[in-house]
C-alpha cells in the first residue's frame, strides 16, 4: 500500500511517500481502507521526535481517521465489510480501574491510535474494533475524521473536568485550531457564553460564525483587559487553554473568583510562573486534560446528527502533499481541521 512513512526524526522533509506493508489484523481488530485522516499537533511532535521511545519505527501518523471496514478478525461480530466507519482515537486495556470507569486516557496502557500505534496517513490500518464506530449521517469522509480527535478532547475539557454550566462564560484560547474550534461549538451546546481569541481577522469573523459571543485578537489586544470588559468585569469562569506557556500569566489575570483553568496541551512551551496567591486567595482551580474516554466520543456524535455540532474542515490535501499539510499547520495558517483525502 502507499503510506507516508518517516524512517527518522526530524523536519517535514523526512516525510515520504512510499509503499509500505499491508497492516496485519488480530482476531479482535479490523483493516479500514482509509478515506480520510486529519492531522493533529501530535503528528508534528511525533515526527521531530518529542518522546522518542513512545513513537514505532519507522512510523506512519495519522490519528484522526474514516474510512470503510475491509475485513474483521474472526472474533469481530458488530462490524462488516463495506461498514462507513470513524475511529475513536484511545485505545485501553479495558480492564483497568480506570478504563472501567470511562476513563480510559488515564489507563497505564493507554496508546493513540497513529502516534503510539501506526497510523492513518496511509491506504489501510487496521484497529481494534472497538473503536469502531458508524459514521453520524449527512458527514462526508473528510469531515467525519475531522471530529474524532479535537471534539472528543473539547468535550472531556468543558464537561467532564471544567463542569462548565449555562451561563457561564469560557475564555477559549487559539479558535483558529482543531480543538479551540471543537470547544466554541461544545461550549455552547452547553449554553455558556464564549470569548474566542485568534491571531487574524479573519480568523476571529470564522470563531463568530462558529457562535463566538466575543473575539479578541491575542497579537493586538490584551486579551485579560478585554475578557474584562466584555463582562462587565466579571471575568471568565472557565479557560480553555492548549497553547500552555504564551498563555499561562494571561489566562491567570482572565478567570474570575472560582474560576477553572483546564489544559490539554503546550504548542508554545510547557514552563510557566504560577503566582500560588491569586490560586488560594481566589479559589482557582488548575485541571489538566487528555484525551478522554470512550464514551465520551459516543455522547459527542449525536450532536452531529442533530446538526448542533459541525466538523471545521479548513483544507484537503492528496496523501501524498502530507509534508505540506503539516507545514500549514506549524505555521498557524489554518482555521478547524486539515484533513488529507486517501
Ligand atoms: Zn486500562
Amino acid at each position: 500500500m502507499k503510506a507516508i512513512v518517516f524512517h527518522e526524526f526530524g523536519g517535514p522533509e523526512k516525510l515520504r511517500y512510499e509503499d509500505a506493508p499491508e497492516p496485519v489484523f488480530s482476531e479482535t481488530e479490523a483493516l479500514i481502507r482509509v478515506k480520510a485522516c486529519a492531522l493533529n499537533h501530535l503528528d508534528i511532535w511525533a515526527r521531530q521526535g518529542t518522546r522518542q521511545e513512545r513513537v514505532p519505527m519507522p512510523h506512519i501518523s495519522g490519528s484522526d481517521i474514516s474510512g470503510e471496514v475491509v475485513k474483521v478478525g474472526s472474533l469481530v461480530k458488530n462490524h462488516k465489510p463495506g461498514d462507513k466507519v470513524l475511529i475513536a482515537p484511545g485505545i485501553g486495556d479495558g480492564t483497568c480501574e480506570y478504563c472501567t470507569s470511562g476513563w480510559d486516557s488515564l489507563c497505564d496502557n493507554y496508546r493513540i491510535i497513529g502516534y503510539e500505534t501506526q497510523g492513518g496517513y496511509a491506504e489501510y490500518v487496521s484497529v481494534p474494533s472497538a473503536n469502531i464506530l458508524p459514521i453520524p449521517n449527512s458527514l462526508s469522509f473528510e469531515e467525519a475524521a475531522a471530529v474524532p480527535l479535537v471534539f472528543l478532547t473539547a468535550w472531556h475539557m468543558l464537561t467532564t473536568r471544567a463542569h462548565l454550566t449555562a451561563g457561564e462564560t469560557v475564555l477559549v484560547w487559539g479558535a483558529g485550531s482543531g480543538v479551540g474550534s471543537a470547544a466554541i461549538q461544545v461550549a455552547k451546546v452547553l449554553g455558556a457564553k464564549v470569548i474566542a481569541t485568534a491571531g487574524s481577522d479573519e480568523k476571529l469573523e470564522k470563531a463568530r460564525k462558529l457562535g463566538a459571543d466575543w473575539t479578541v485578537n491575542h497579537y493586538n489586544q490584551d486579551v485579560p483587559v478585554e475578557v474584562k470588559r466584555v463582562t462587565n468585569g466579571k471575568k471568565a469562569n472557565v479557560v480553555f487553554d492548549h497553547v500552555g506557556q504564551a498563555t499561562w500569566e494571561k489566562s491567570m489575570r482572565s478567570m474570575a473568583p472560582g474560576g477553572r483553568l483546564v489544559n490539554c496541551g503546550v504548542t508554545s512551551g510547557g514552563k510557566a510562573e504560577i503566582d500560588i496567591r491569586y490560586v488560594f486567595v481566589r479559589q482557582f482551580s488548575l485541571m489538566g486534560s487528555y484525551m478522554g474516554g470512550r464514551g465520551e466520543l459516543l455522547k459527542v456524535l449525536p450532536f452531529f446528527e442533530e446538526g448542533r455540532l459541525k466538523p471545521v474542515v479548513d483544507s484537503v490535501f492528496p496523501l501524498k502533499e502530507a509534508a505540506a499539510a503539516q507545514t500549514r499547520m506549524e505555521k498557524s495558517e489554518h482555521f478547524g481541521k486539515i484533513v488529507l483525502k486517501i
